[in-house]
Parts: structure tokens; sequence; C-alpha cells
């Protein structure tokens, strides 16, 4: 049946692609053609992700990493290992930051903490409409920053956290050098203060880190102490 799912989910992918239909579009063509023809919801929720990337997979690309992260928060209750390519890499450990990058640091002590390619933006909610209707909220706006009502970054992990979210579902992000308290994580799931709830919540309070703009070797070596 697996089997029988991958296929079908093969094809839609397949008439998106070359006929630029919409997932649905597609799956009901298919399903024209084969009226037993079904995928699972797994398949179905790849199918919507493929679109969203415009029927290309881009692994860096935020929405498939936010994909990633929920599909692992599934399985999360029985993982004790993350993968490994989950975490972005520790901006500490590596010089390849880009200059078109920006990089955050802990305002307190200056430890470069991630960078903007680590941020999941999400649909700002509406507000106090959204925390009334808890997950369900019809308008939405985008906002790719969150730089109005949202009061927190929300990022993919990073290889610093990784001590700290192993084997529980919730709890505090601690800076790693000054362990000041920069915000916290929830495999469940946090509201933002946007009222969206983001699945799983990597959340880092805007307050708590400073926007570095240009990274020279100079602050670099600096953020590295
Ligand atoms: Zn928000
Ligand atoms: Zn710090």
């Amino acid at each position: 049946q697996a089997g029988v799912s991958r296929s079908v989910a093969v094809a839609t992918a397949y008439l998106m692609k070359t006929e630029g239909l919409g997932w649905e579009e597609a799956y009901a063509a298919v399903r024209a053609a084969k009226p037993d023809a079904e995928v699972n919801p797994g398949f179905q929720g790849q199918l919507k992700l493929y679109e969203a990337m415009g029927c290309a997979v881009d692994s860096s690309s935020a929405l498939y990493k936010r994909y990633r992260l929920q599909m692992l928060t599934e399985r999360y209750p029985e993982l004790q290992d993350l993968p490994r390519e989950v975490f972005a890499v520790d901006p500490t450990t590596v010089c390849q930051t880009l200059n078109t990058e920006v990089l955050y640091r802990c305002r307190k002590c200056r430890r470069a903490l991630f960078r903007s390619s680590s941020i999941l933006s999400h649909m700002e909610g509406s507000g106090p409409a959204a925390f009334a209707h808890k997950r369900v909220t019809d308008s939405a706006q985008l906002c790719v920053d969150g730089r109005d009502k949202c009061t927190s970054y929300f990022t993919e992990p990073v290889q610093w956290m990784e001590p700290a979210l192993l084997g529980v579902m919730e709890g505090q992000l601690l800076c790693p050098k000054c362990t000041s308290k920069l915000g916290s994580f929830s495999w469940r799931g946090e509201q933002c203060s946007c009222g969206r709830w983001v699945t799983p919540a990597f959340q880092i309070h805007k307050s708590r880190v400073d926007e570095v703009r240009t990274l020279s070797a100079g602050n670099f070596q600096a953020a590295k102490t």
C-alpha cells in the first residue's frame, strides 16, 4: 500500500512540475485516471511543500526546514538522538557567514548565536483575534522578518541548543556562554506574540540579542573568545 501511495505521489509531483498544476489539481487528475489512487497524509504534506517551494526541492529554504522539523516532531517522544542535519552549524565554529547574512549575538556577552538564514519566518497572526481562535486563524498576513508584532525570532535548532533539547519536550534556551535566558523551546509548539502558533518552536527574544550586519575577521575572533 505504501508503494502504491508513493507511486501516486510521484505521478502527482510529475504533473505539478510539468503541467504547472497545484497539488490538489494534479492529485485530482491522477485520481481521475485511476480512481483507487490514494496518497497518505504524509505524502500529501510533502506535495503541499513541493508546491509551496515552486516544484523544486530547496533544502535551505525555511519552508523545507520547518517541514522537516514538523515531521521530526511527530516522532519526537521516542527520539533521543536528533539527526545532525536539523541543527544549524554553530556560528562560532566556522567562519562561513556570508556578508549578506545578519549574525545575532547574545546582548549580554556578545556570543554569536545564530544567523539570519536560521530564522524560520511565520505568517503573522492577527493579534488578540488569533489568541481567541487558538490554532485556527483566518486572516493572517505574511510577516517576513516578524518586525511588527513578533517579539521573538523563531529559528531552526542551532548546535549549541542540542544538550537542552534532547529527551525533553520543552524548556528554556540559555546562552551557552553566559547562561542568561534567551528564550524557550517546545516540541509541541509555542504561540508567538503575534498570535501565530509555531510547531515546534525555538524562540529567542529579540530583546536578548543584537544584530550584527557585517562580520569582519576581527569581529569573528571577538565572537569566538
Ligand atoms: Zn509572530
Ligand atoms: Zn551570553
